[in-house]
């Protein structure tokens, strides 16, 4: 992929292709900024053109054995660099120097990416100082992380800081959508606010299925049943989902708080985005008082969580709430 086709970073491709149209890269990069904004995207395309052997501006030919090879994962110059566990630790960077004393094998630059080095602890951080300042000929470093402010000064000094910001909501929820056509217009910008502006980190969201359970949810609230017995036994096996999703009850309660929000707007008349099908289902189904009384719920919940309450007794409580379910069991 060319670096035209990245959205919405304008001032870090803009500072990145000037760079390599001069041919006057430095020696060590870190991409900053929050999670899920595109700074690995940039870092592997920034290694693909530089690993193509024919690349036209800021595009690889994609045919070249340099390209076949980066595309397999399997290029001799790129080296990738990941945490092992909770951060890199001081044994990969000692890799890592040994690998730098040798030529690149088959292209003019070796291309080092780290990720996440915010997770360096002082130890590991010192140890890549040295490569840092004293770094081997034909290497390029791309450090990746998500704020300058845990990293060693030292270490910020010795790169040149490319910064990435969070994107206006409108072009996050654009992206996506790009990923997830089957959103509509308010789903999709809800995600995005939701992540702050952070596409990478709303398909995450979709990664661990917080989307699909969302989906569960309220496709399950909104389904009739007469029988008080069986809302109850359906709300009591979310719960067991919804405790399961652990990190991501969050968000998760975050997104059912936005659907009570725009069904309220909705049956207010007071709408800004077009109302999303499951919306104008529950506008039908809750008057403004039941659609306050989930809200209190959700808010309920969150209070629970948020003081460390057992996150199954939580999500029980919390569902048998929304399912209206609690004053049958009273
Ligand atoms: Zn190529």
């Amino acid at each position: 992929m060319a670096f035209s086709a990245i959205l919405g970073q304008t001032k870090a491709l803009t500072l990145l292709s000037r760079a390599l149209a001069s041919n006057r890269l430095a020696h060590a990069y870190l991409f900053a900024g929050p999670d899920g904004v595109g700074k690995t995207t940039v870092a592997l395309d920034l290694a693909a053109i530089l690993l193509c052997r024919a690349p036209f501006a800021d595009h690889p030919c994609g045919t070249c054995p340099g390209c076949l090879k980066y595309q397999s994962g399997n290029h001799p110059d790129f080296l990738r660099i990941r945490p092992d566990g909770a951060a890199i630790k001081i044994d990969q960077v000692r890799e890592l120097k040994k690998a730098l004393n040798f030529a690149p094998f088959e292209s003019r630059l070796r291309i080092v990416l780290l990720e996440e080095v915010h997770t360096m602890r002082r130890e590991a951080a010192n140890s890549l100082l040295k490569v840092l300042e004293e770094p081997p000929a034909n290497n390029l470093l791309l450090l990746v992380g998500n704020s300058t402010g845990s990293l060693l000064d030292t270490i910020v000094s010795r790169c040149q800081v490319i910064p990435f910001a969070p994107l206006p909501l409108a072009l996050a929820a654009g992206i996506i959508r790009t990923h997830r056509p089957e959103l509509d217009d308010s789903r999709s910008l809800a995600l995005a606010a939701l992540a702050d502006g952070c596409p990478g980190q709303a398909l995450a969201f979709e990664a661990d299925g917080i989307l699909a359970l969302y989906g569960r949810i309220v496709e399950a609230l909104l389904a009739k049943r007469d029988k008080a017995a069986e809302r109850v036994e359906q709300a009591l096996a979310l719960a067991v989902d919804l405790a399961e999703a652990k990190e991501g009850i969050a968000p998760l309660l975050a997104l059912l708080r936005i659907f009570l929000k725009d069904t309220m707007a909705a049956r207010t008349g007071t709408s800004v985005c077009s109302e999303a099908p499951e919306v104008k289902r529950a506008r039908e189904r809750w008057n403004l008082q039941q659609l306050s009384a989930k809200m209190a719920a959700i808010d309920l919940a969150e209070q629970a969580l948020a003081r460390n309450c057992n996150r199954g007794l939580t999500s029980e409580v919390l569902l048998l709430d929304l399912f209206d379910c609690s004053t049958h069991l009273a």
